[in-house]
């Protein structure tokens, strides 16, 4: 018997690591057809449960139902393996359709399983070891469990999760602070797998969130972590994935801001709020805390809302994302209003390497 054996790519890599880890729970291995028709038509596996975006393994690798594939990570390293208990074909529109909805291939996450092909393997997946990442991100790494129990050594019962995969400013600092006023701990999340080009690179995230963490979070009430998972940029079912997983590691509460997990226009400014509404939280078992939009008020000399400030926009710090990319690049930082000093200059020092 010849054995069966498969490199995945960077993105399949990060979808095994997090069935493998158990931050995609339920999840146990790549879906077949009847996972991913009920995924896409309901947000829900076969089996029931809520799950709003397929975990696929689109594969052209020559097998046959009953084999074993011995699986390695993009860098080489053997993971596990997977059974395979279905060969099927699945219509790549159709998901791009149902779940990200849009069809159009400038879409990110809509190129990305175009093309991966629509030709994919299911079965449920051996875990042997997860994926190597580098110090930086290790140095926090946790499995869902592992959060879990520390989160339960610190006595904390309520406990709010932020997804990030952008520096923090100075708006995103005070929201998640605004959280954490009625909470017993704050869950700083960030995404370290693969996002779309433009974004800004992961370790060089890592570096802001460090500096936060050592200057303006009280560390005994704030938890760093790494999420090993690529983005998807689909909007409001991603923004229930999100969820999902912060679920699994712990977090009962979760931060749904304002395009939140979008990209370009493809979504209304609170569609990924508005999917809450019809889902069942008690079921879910993460209740969203949905935010506005938040800026630094000459007025109010604080940061604000549009819930909480009532002054004109003129009185509000408003930089573009190119204005301020603009500015780093340049060397300059912005108003301390809108980002740390510290968090600027690593930011600039990025941009002179690049
Ligand atoms: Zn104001």
């Amino acid at each position: 018997m010849t054995e069966l054996s498969l490199t995945l790519d960077e993105r399949h890599t990060a979808d095994f690591e997090m069935i493998g880890n158990g931050g995609f729970a339920p999840l146990t291995g790549f879906q077949g057809s009847a996972d991913w028709e009920r995924v896409c038509a309901e947000m829900r596996t076969a089996d029931g449960e809520y799950w709003p975006i397929p975990i696929t393994l689109a594969t052209e690798l020559e097998c046959e139902v009953g084999d074993t594939v011995e699986l390695s990570s993009d860098e080489g390293k053997p993971l596990g393996r997977l059974e395979v208990k279905e060969i099927w074909e699945r219509d790549a529109r159709s998901e791009a359709e149902r779940v990200y909805g849009t069809t159009d291939e400038e879409h990110p996450g809509v190129a990305a399983i175009y093309a991966e092909g629509s030709r994919c393997i299911a079965g449920p997946i051996e875990v042997d070891a997860l994926p190597d990442h580098e110090d930086a991100f290790m140095r926090r790494y946790k499995t869902p469990a592992e959060h879990k129990a520390d989160f339960e050594a610190r006595g904390w019962k309520k406990i709010v999760a932020f997804q990030t995969r952008n520096p923090i400013h100075r708006a995103h600092e005070y929201l998640t602070k605004a959280a954490l006023e009625t909470c017993d701990g704050l869950f700083i999340h960030p995404l370290i797998g693969k996002t779309k080009a433009g974004d800004i690179p992961a370790d060089v995230r890592m570096r802001c969130y460090e500096v936060l963490m050592e200057n303006y979070y009280p560390n005994d009430r704030v938890v760093l972590g790494v999420k090993p998972a690529k983005m998807h940029y689909a909007g409001p079912r991603e923004a229930v994935l999100h969820a999902i997983v912060r679920r699994n590691y712990g977090a009962t509460h979760f931060i749904v801001g304002r395009d939140h997990a979008g990209a370009g226009d493809y979504y209304g400014t609170y569609d990924a709020q508005k999917i809450f509404e019809t889902i069942d939280i008690d079921e879910l078992g993460i209740e969203p805390l949905m935010f506005e939009h938040t800026f630094w008020c000459n007025e109010c000399e604080g940061l604000a809302s549009n819930k909480t400030c009532p002054h004109d926009q003129d009185a509000h710090l408003f930089l573009s994302g190119t204005k301020v990319r603009e500015m780093l690049g340049n060397g300059e930082r912005p108003p301390h209003e809108f980002s740390r000093d510290e968090v600027a200059d690593i930011l600039i020092d990025a941009y002179k390497e690049d």
